[in-house]
């Protein structure tokens, strides 16, 4: 079975469009990128592409009632639906440090969920 894909690179600004080719037990080809970075590029978001998650999740005690995250590094796209559902369930109690890990292994990959910045303790 073959199948073939357009992507379009996003690496660098030159935005190239090309095609990547998938041959089964074969190694991926790709046309129409012009240097090595593109084509690592479309071949892995042809075969499997990964995203970084980012959301917010709740604060207890904040004086902010959202904090965002981002993973610590990018995860495959099929997981981001479910991660960001999984975060949506989380409380993180205040204070918080920018950089601050929320959230470990996310669906047992090595993948933490980081705070963006700090959120301060509110005092009454
Ligand atoms: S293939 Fe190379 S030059 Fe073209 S967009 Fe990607 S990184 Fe830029």
């Amino acid at each position: 079975m073959s199948a073939s894909r357009k992507v379009i690179c996003i690496v660098c600004p030159n935005s190239c469009i090309g095609e990547v080719s998938i041959e089964a037990k074969q190694k991926p080809k790709v046309h129409g990128y012009i240097c090595a970075r593109g084509k690592s590029y479309a071949v892995a978001e042809a075969t499997n592409p990964l995203r970084m998650l980012t959301t917010t999740v709740r604060v207890r005690g904040g004086v902010l009632p959202l904090l965002p995250v981002v993973s610590s590094a990018a995860l495959p796209k099929d997981c981001i639906a479910v991660g960001v559902q999984m975060l949506s369930e989380i409380v993180v109690d205040a204070p918080i440090k920018a950089g601050q890990v929320v959230y470990a292994k996310l669906l047992g990959l090595s993948v933490d969920i980081v705070a963006s910045r700090d959120i301060a303790m509110q005092t009454l």
